[in-house]
């Protein structure tokens, strides 16, 4: 039986930001091209829900620091819910900014949002890299009207659901944002067909603006599991499920793009198609790890629903130090493809290293994950202060998330620079590779603290060979991130540093590792980024770039045949 439920928007803080843009100081917008007759059209064609982009922290800059309207801004400030829920929020802001330029922004200090300094003159807000303009999508008319304006006005098209893209691909100057937050429902049928198709299996459909928060508090509520990402506000159906979408089941359950059902999605001929594996499967192909932003606007997908899942976790947690940090990475790689086979998934840094399974039971859990528990009670017998050993089973993903993930989130509300690299099996098989990946892991880690190991591959789960993500995802058993940040004031050589400092430290692993990465959390200057992200499926994704976009009306950052010269990416070093 399905079952739907529809979410509303934050609408007092939506309505502060919007309500902004008609203040007396207005910002310093932008403008755009296209008459006044091609805006009056297209705002018809979307029924009035057409309004100009307005940056997160503009009321602190026109009503005043201590206004109601900035003081919601400076408490949400680090907020990615806060973030997410409008038009012009990001959660890196330098996506809001013109970062090539200094003074092309409208930002708060993210060390202190309650600190004035960023908004005293000369300092203006300024629009930067926000889209001149927003659609609220709410039906699949919306989208092929902006189709068509954009192939008549040239005006580029972006398409923002929450904005967590970390390389910008949700926003860019002088755009129009395709912008699908309200796109909230959301329905679990325990005997899905896709369309055209005659085999049923157990789905979820959620419209493109649910959030993995909502998708787990729903599969809680019916028993079920879907597998999804470790940030509560990424959003199920963009750039998370059409680039790979990784978490801490997938070892045992697959990538999000393995679990894909079907997609309902406007091609930029302005037809609504469904993809699925029965009809438009070279679309479907496309979408299932081309990446966002590059075939089409979904607008709707439905992903496989499991039975509810027990889970056997582990947590040994620690001051770090580079000798105890070592010692964990050493037990971790050693046992790495051991655990790998027998499904365990999750993360570690530097001070901590979290585990689960979802296959096997207390005892087995005690037994196999003995040397690190015993690692973890070594350092509390040694007397070392704050050590955790936590031993424990959920009963469900939801509880483990909402236990451990919920709150943890990556930054918010600063500017930084991301870089990543799949780590090969055969980065495990020797004693010798493995003291090679330790060292090449705390190298990067010293080198730009705050390294993060997602044990998320798909390690044990057999491939469909369905799917256009790199290959190398399916030999991997770790996706490992690290990061650099800057504040509001960075100059632009700063900002640039940060990049190439990202660069400089991933190449401790780019040296050891085979060519992949994850398209969503990569380097955004990653070197041969078309074999990194895809491997071999590139030459046929590009040919269904051009089939299904032959006027090339969607582009973003290093997307599948992006043009590099285009004005979009003018904010881009
Ligand atoms: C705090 C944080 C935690 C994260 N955790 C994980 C994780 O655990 N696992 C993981 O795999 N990734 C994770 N990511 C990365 C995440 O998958 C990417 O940032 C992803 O691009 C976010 O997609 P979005 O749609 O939510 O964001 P947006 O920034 O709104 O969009 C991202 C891209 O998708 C496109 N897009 C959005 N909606 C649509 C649509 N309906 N149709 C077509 N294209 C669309 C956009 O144009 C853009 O190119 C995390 C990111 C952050 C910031």
């Amino acid at each position: 039986m399905a079952r739907s439920l529809t979410f509303g928007l934050t609408f007092l803080f939506f309505n502060a930001i919007v309500h902004a843009a008609s203040g007396q100081e207005p910002f310093q917008t932008v403008q755009t091209d296209g008459s006044k007759r091609e805006w009056d059209v297209l705002r018809a064609a979307v029924g009035n829900r057409l309004f100009e982009g307005v940056p997160f922290a503009h009321p602190c800059f026109t009503q005043g620091f201590n206004s109601t309207a900035c003081l919601a801004v400076r408490t949400g400030y680090l907020d990615e819910t806060s973030r997410a829920n409008v038009p012009g929020g990001y959660v890196q802001t330098q996506w809001e900014t013109c970062q090539v330029r200094n003074d092309d922004q409208c930002l708060l200090s993210y060390t202190n949002p309650h600190d004035l300094t960023p908004t005293l003159p000369p300092r203006q807000c300024r629009i930067g890299s926000i889209p001149a303009h927003f659609i609220d999508v709410r039906n699949e008319k919306d989208v092929a009207a902006a189709f068509t304006f954009s192939r008549k006005t040239k005006i580029p098209l972006v398409i923002k659901n929450t904005g967590h893209d970390y390389k910008g691909r949700s926003s860019a100057p002088n755009s129009l944002a395709l912008w699908t937050h309200n796109l909230k429902a959301i329905s679990y049928n325990p005997k899905f067909i896709p369309d055209g198709c005659s085999k049923a299996s157990p789905g979820v459909t959620v419209g493109a603006g649910i959030q993995w928060g909502d998708a787990y508090a729903f599969a809680e509520t019916n028993n079920i599991t879907v597998v999804g990402g470790s940030d509560k506000t990424v959003g199920v159906t963009g750039g998370w499920l059409q680039g790979g979408g990784h978490g801490a089941l997938s070892n045992t359950m697959g990538l999000g793009v393995d679990r894909v059902l079907q997609y309902k999605v406007v091609t930029p001929d302005g037809r609504y198609r469904i993809a699925n594996a029965c009809q438009n499967k070279d679309l479907f192909f496309a979408l299932r790890g081309g990446g966002g932003g590059t075939f089409g606007v979904v607008l709707e997908s439905t992903v496989l629903a499991s039975p509810r899942v027990t889970l056997q976790t582990v947590i040994v947690a620690f001051p770090p130090s580079t000798v105890r940090t070592r010692e964990l990475w050493n037990i971790l790689t050693e046992n790495g493809l051991k655990w790998a086979d027998e499904g365990w998934g999750g993360f570690s840094t530097s001070g901590i290293a979290i585990l689960l399974n979802p296959k096997i039971n207390k005892e087995q859990a005690a037994t196999t994950m003995r040397p690190l528990i015993q690692f973890g009670k070594r350092l509390q017998n040694e007397g070392v202060q704050g050590v955790q050993v936590v031993v424990t089973e959920f009963p469900s993903w939801a509880k483990f998330f909402e236990a451990f993930t919920k709150d943890h989130v990556a930054a918010v509300g600063s500017s930084l620079a991301l870089a990543s690299r799949l780590i090969s099996k055969n980065n495990f098989r020797t004693p010798s590779s493995r003291s090679s990946l330790v060292s090449g892991l705390l190298a990067a880690d010293a080198a730009t603290p705050g390294l993060i190991i997602l044990i998320s591959a798909p390690a044990s789960f057999p491939s469909t060979g369905q799917t256009s993500v790199t290959d190398a995802w399916r030999s991997s058993v770790y996706h490992v991130t690290i990061v650099s940040a800057w504040n509001w004031n960075a100059t632009v050589e700063e900002k640039k540093g940060h990049y190439k400092a990202v660069s400089k430290s991933i190449d401790n692993l780019r040296r050891i590792t085979p060519d992949g990465a994850y398209l969503n959390e990569a380097d955004v200057y990653e070197p041969n980024h078309e074999v990194a992200f895809w491997g071999k499926h590139y030459p046929e994704l590009l040919r269904i770039k051009r089939k299904y976009d032959p006027d090339h009306l969607l582009d973003c950052w290093q997307c599948v045949g992006w043009n590099r010269k285009a004005p979009r990416f003018g904010c881009y070093f």
